[in-house]
């Protein structure tokens, strides 16, 4: 059966219509879900007996399963759940100084194959459906009894290549009268997919965008990051300065330091080069390094250099510290050894 949470206000209200019920309870039924986060229709108390006997022949209020919760020793917690199809995901909650964030999964698997990255093991499976983004956030709340404010589009999957999914995610999410999370707290992350950079820029939601860009060279981006051959550094860079001119958003882009790869001098140097002009954002990675793959981690010493190059050459750049490794959770190393 169809879970409610997969449903957007617009294709709540289409459905409203079509039975002739008043569309102003669409509000309620967003707070009955996300807010109240009843597990029944029947507790639904200002509906009326008819309409909720109607939501509960065609749809169904879902919960997924929690299989395991690690604790990192910063406190970093990692959830395994179990689909209705039994495949599994992973969710990653942070705590900061500025409240609760988490990382969604998108996808079983995923396709683009980037080669330093564990999540990319698994081939896709399939996308995740629009509930079963939104439930990683309900569940991880219930569970832990708190209020996520912040959420980042980083985990397991490829978010541009489940585009729709994820578009009804982060409006359903969005909704004031439900989990209310404001989109300058949401951040998407894309290894590059133009076409939907183009489609994300028209949509103006004022969410985050991150760019895996992790070299300035097209040789080494592309046998690093498949999905360079397909578009590659100048396609994705007339994209991004489309992006920010449309919504004049910053954009950040995120870079990995691979040990003797994309880490030098000469390389922070081509990286000023092509992103002189542009409104972004350099967030540095210290790589994590993943059992099966040979990469490394630059040294401090080059992660160093290669971010007071970045600051001598103007760029807006940080050097991001990791959480959660020491339980597999930081940056690509989520993979669902357990599935
Ligand atoms: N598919 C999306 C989002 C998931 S990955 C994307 O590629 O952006 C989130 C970020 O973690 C990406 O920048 C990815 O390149 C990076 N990443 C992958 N493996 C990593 C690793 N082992 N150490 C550090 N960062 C990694």
């Amino acid at each position: 059966m169809e879970s409610i949470y997969n449903y957007t206000k617009e294709m709540l209200i289409d459905y409203m219509l079509n039975l002739g019920e008043k569309t102003f309870r669409c509000n309620q039924i967003i707070e009955w879900l996300y807010r109240k986060k009843v597990k029944s229709f029947d507790d639904m108390r200002n509906i009326s007996k008819s309409f909720i006997q109607k939501l509960k022949e065609d749809f169904c209020i879902n919960r997924l399963n929690l299989v395991i919760k690690q604790e990192s020793k910063d406190g970093t917690k990692k959830f395994l759940f179990e689909l209705e199809d039994k495949n599994k995901i992973e969710s990653v909650l942070m705590k900061n100084d500025y409240g609760y964030s988490i990382c969604v999964t998108t996808e079983v698997g995923c396709n683009m194959g980037c080669i330093f990255c564990a999540s990319g093991m698994k081939k896709k499976v399939r996308n995740l459906t629009t509930s079963e983004i939104i439930l990683q956030i309900l569940m991880v709340e219930e569970i832990e009894n708190i209020k996520i404010g912040n959420v980042v589009i980083m985990g397991i999957g490829e978010p541009f290549d489940n585009y729709d999914n994820v578009i009804n995610f982060i409006k359903i999410i969005n909704y004031p009268l439900g989990l209310e999370i404001g989109a300058r707290h949401i951040t998407v992350s894309t290894c590059g997919v133009v076409p939907k950079i183009y489609e994300f820029a028209e949509l103006d939601l004022q969410v985050n965008l991150a760019i895996s860009l992790h070299s300035a060279y097209d040789d080494v981006r592309s046998r690093i990051m498949p999905i360079n051959k397909k578009y590659n550094l100048d396609v994705l860079i007339k994209a991004i300065k489309d992006y920010v001119d449309k919504t004049g958003k910053r954009v950040t882009i995120e870079y990995i330091l691979l040990k003797d790869i994309n880490d030098s001098k000469t390389a922070a140097l081509k990286l000023i080069d092509l992103l002189k002009g542009l409104n972004v954002y350099v967030n540095l990675i210290p790589y994590n390094e993943v059992l099966e793959k040979p990469y490394k981690r630059s040294s401090e010493a080059s992660m160093r250099l290669f971010f007071d190059t970045l600051k001598k050459g103007n760029i807006n750049v940080q050097l991001r510290k990791e959480q959660g490794s020491d339980i597999d959770a930081a940056c690509g190393q989520l993979r669902s050894k357990n599935s």
